[in-house]
């Protein structure tokens, strides 16, 4: 799919895409001792733990083992780090993850620098979008990585393409914008304070929205036939998900629009158990 001249209104699903991302990793977890994946949770919030059943499930499918270590919500940040210190030194455990949220008074970004980066399948630890961006062997973090899979796998050419990322923050916006520069767009990157939004995001060829505001980004937003990728998850009144993309009026403008359930949310999930397989083989060990 070339940038910018897409036919109107394809949607980008990521079902495909994470179910490929799935069958590679499993080949490739077949050839050798099974990988782990432990992930680390303090919180009772009902939606994070069904996201950790849905990993654990989906490791399972692809031959990984997943270790849900559940501290519970009244966990001290101390504990949180002794947790991770200890499953980063066991050699037993590849993949390591902590999920968010967590209990009032911890904090994820600094607890995330506990995480062994030869093991932080989610990019989380500082150091790892450090080494990401000086070019060195480091995982991004899932969602990031997700949305240049969701490109790659549609044959989406970034080579000298006009790239705007809405969103600046460490876990998405940040890291994207380094893993489109590596592959040769122009980025921009654009926040809260970005002035007439509308006029930055309109030159794109490849738009995407990471701000976790529904509806932000409307026609007025996107050039005609652009590739728009919705990071966006937003809860609805009823229960449900929407992106930041008002999906109705963009869909005929974009040349191609990932839906909101069912695009980036499942490529990510797919994408950490690859960094897992890639951690328990010689890709981990060049992360140190
Ligand atoms: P975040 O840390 O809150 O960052 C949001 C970013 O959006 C910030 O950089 C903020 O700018 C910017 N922003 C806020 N209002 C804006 C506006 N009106 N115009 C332009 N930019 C604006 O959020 P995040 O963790 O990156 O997550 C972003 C969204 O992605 C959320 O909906 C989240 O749920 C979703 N998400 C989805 C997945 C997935 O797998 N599908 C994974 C992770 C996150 P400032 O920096 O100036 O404040």
């Amino acid at each position: 799919m070339g940038t910018g001249a897409g036919s109107a209104g394809t949607e980008l699903r990521g079902r495909e895409v994470a179910a490929a991302i799935r069958a590679e990793t499993a080949e490739r977890v077949a050839a050798g001792p099974r990988p782990v994946l432990a992930v680390v949770v303090a919180t009772a919030d009902e939606a994070t733990l069904w996201y950790v059943r849905s990993i654990a499930k989906a490791a399972a499918g692809v031959g990984i083992a997943c270790d849900v270590v559940d501290l519970g919500p009244g966990a001290r940040p101390e504990e949180i780090r002794a947790t991770l210190e200890r499953l980063g030194g066991d050699p037993g455990v590849h993949g390591l993850m902590l999920q968010t949220p967590l209990p009032e008074g911890a904090s994820a970004q600094e607890l995330a620098a506990a995480v062994d980066p030869a093991k932080d399948v989610d990019g989380a630890n500082p150091l790892s979008l450090g080494r990401l961006t000086a070019g060195l062997p480091a995982f991004a973090p899932a969602t990031a990585a997700a949305v240049m899979a969701l490109l790659d796998h549609h044959g989406v050419e970034l080579r000298g393409a006009r790239a705007v990322v809405v969103g600046r923050s460490t876990v998405v916006g940040k890291p994207l914008a380094h893993l489109l520069l590596d592959r040769h767009c122009t980025v921009t990157v654009c926040h809260s304070r970005t002035r007439d939004l509308a006029s930055v995001t309109s030159t794109a060829e490849v738009l995407v929205a990471a701000v976790g505001r529904a509806g932000l980004i409307g026609a007025e937003h996107v050039a005609p036939g652009a590739i728009v990728i919705d990071v966006g998850t937003n809860p609805t009144p009823d229960g449900g998900l929407t992106g930041d993309v008002d999906f109705d009026a963009v869909i005929g403008r974009a040349g191609a629009l990932t839906p909101v359930p069912g695009g980036v949310g499942p490529v990510t999930t797919a994408i950490l158990l690859r960094h897992t397989a890639m951690a328990a083989g010689p890709e981990g060990r060049d992360v140190r």
